[in-house]
């Protein structure tokens, strides 16, 4: 793939430990903490350590144990916050990629939203 990692983007910072954030549960692999613009109850941001730009570039070039390491913890997180819909109400997973996905991050990550009804998934334009 022909993808550049900006490694000045603030998640790599984040995880640089250069800029503060608010932990929610890290691994080896994986690192969620809280979205600091919330637009709902839950908001938490699930990335991975390595130094991928967006959802297809994690999806094809991570290791097999990054890829399994990060839905593992998604799933630990949706617990964690009580937003998984087996004992809570659900949630919302999204993640943006590129001008028309309107990521502004260039290091992938995943929204978690949830704690209200989220709406329907894409406003019809
Ligand atoms: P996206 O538009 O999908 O790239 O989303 C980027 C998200 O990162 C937004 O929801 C921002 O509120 C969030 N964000 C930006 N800077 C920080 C930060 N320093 N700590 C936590 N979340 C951040």
């Amino acid at each position: 793939m022909t993808y550049t990692y900006d490694d000045q983007n603030i998640f790599a910072r984040i995880l640089r430990g250069e800029i503060p954030n608010k932990t929610v549960l890290e691994t080896a692999h994986t690192l969620v903490f809280h979205d600091i613009n919330p637009l709902a109850p839950v908001h938490v941001l699930v990335i991975p350590k390595g130094r991928y730009v967006c959802f297809d570039h994690f999806c094809a070039e991570a290791s097999d144990a990054e890829i399994v390491d990060f839905h593992r913890v998604a799933a630990k997180v949706c617990a964690m916050t009580g937003v998984a819909p087996d004992r809570g109400d659900g949630f919302r997973a999204i993640t943006n990629a590129g001008a028309n996905g309107v990521q502004e991050v260039p290091h992938y990550h995943l929204h978690i939203l949830g704690g209200r009804p989220m709406g329907r998934m894409v406003a019809k334009v």
